[in-house]
Order: C-alpha cells, then structure tokens, then sequence
C-alpha cells in the first residue's frame, strides 16, 4: 500500500517555498511520494536534502502528464483530491480508512491557485478540510493526520544522521554517526 501526493497548479517563483512546505509535509505525516508536474530544483534539492539528513526513502518525483497519472492510478487505486469544494472529511474519512485497511493505494491531488475542472470528475472521492478557502500545506496535513489516526507522528527513521529527542525545553539532538558538526550548528 502507498499514499503518494499529486501538486497541481504551481504559479512559478512565488510558489518555491509553499511547494517546498507541501513536500516536507507530504513526507512528514506519512506520504511516500510526491509529484510535481514540473521540474523544480530548488524544490527538489531541498526535498533531497532533508531525506538525506533525516532519513526514509521519501520520494520526489515529476510527471509528464498528471492526467495519464491519474488514469493509471486508478487501476491500483483511489484518488483523493482535495478542494473546498467537496465533502465533509468528518462524513468521509471512515469511508476512506476502509480503502486503506483493505491495502489500497491512495493518491491525493492538491491544487494551487485553480485546479482544472476534470480534476473533479477523475477523482473518487472530492474532500473538504471546512468549505472555507485556506492553504494545500493545511488541508494536506489534516487530511494525512486523519488518515493515519496521528500515528505517523511516530514514525522512527532508524537510516536518518539526526534524531530528535523530545524536550520540555531546550532543543535535544542526537547524531546516528559521529562528526557531522556541519548538522550540528544548524540545530
Ligand atoms: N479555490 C480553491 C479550492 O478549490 O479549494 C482554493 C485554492 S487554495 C489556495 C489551494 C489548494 O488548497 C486547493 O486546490 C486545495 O487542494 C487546498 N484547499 C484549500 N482550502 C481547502 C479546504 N477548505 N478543503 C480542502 N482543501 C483545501
């Protein structure tokens, strides 16, 4: 079973940070891949950069045409893409949890300014996060974090060179190998 992200509707250079946000977030709360439809180094150098010091085999990846995308993942199966537009992720999501129990693939669509139209009708299921406009980094996060019932919050990445170690204050860090003070000084 997978749960990939599909990013439509970049808007160029203002969007660099915000698609950056999308992939770390995707891979944070329990995404394997994500999928841009354009190639953007900077996004896909920072993405690289954090798997390699945090660890995992998140993957970053471009797609030629996302509708063809679309189509093939629906043999393996179900797509989410999420819109204010769509129903209640409260009367949705068992439904969904359903899919993924029964080792569904699931790939969920998030859009930018304006998704296109047949968005809508590729999609099997159309979820809101609330019928108010807000942010892709937002409704992706509430949405993984309702799928995995929180539990990803836990996922331990035993090939990462950093670990946090939770603090009431203070930042608390190991390194999984010696001498990588370069990590160190960014901590
Ligand atoms: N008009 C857009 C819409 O259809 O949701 C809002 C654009 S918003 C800047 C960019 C993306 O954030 C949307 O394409 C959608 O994936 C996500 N998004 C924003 N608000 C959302 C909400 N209330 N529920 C689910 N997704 C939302």
């Amino acid at each position: 079973m997978v749960v990939e992200v599909l990013r439509l509707g970049h808007r160029g250079e203002r969007d660099k940070r915000i698609s950056t946000h999308v992939a770390l977030t995707s891979r944070a709360l329990g995404a394997s891949k994500i999928l841009f439809t354009w190639e953007d180094k900077h996004v896909k150098e920072s993405t690289n950069k954090i798997v390699e010091n945090w660890g995992g085999d998140f993957k970053f990846d471009v797609v030629e045409s996302w509708k063809k995308y679309v189509k093939e993942f629906k043999k393996r199966g179900i797509v989410i893409h999420l819109t204010m537009y769509g129903e209640s992720i409260n009367e949705r999501i068992n439904v969904i949890k359903e899919h993924l129990k029964n080792g569904e693939n699931i790939l969920i669509i998030i859009g930018g300014e304006k998704v296109p139209n047949e968005t809508y009708e590729l999609a099997d299921y159309n979820i809101s996060i609330g019928n108010q406009p807000h942010s892709e980094v937002a409704a992706l996060a509430i949405f993984l974090d309702r799928l995995f019932e929180g539990k990803t919050l836990y996922k331990d990445y035993p090939d990462g060179k950093i670990k946090i170690i939770p603090s009431k204050k203070g930042k608390k860090a190991i390194l999984n190998e010696q001498n990588y003070p370069q990590l160190i000084k960014k901590l």
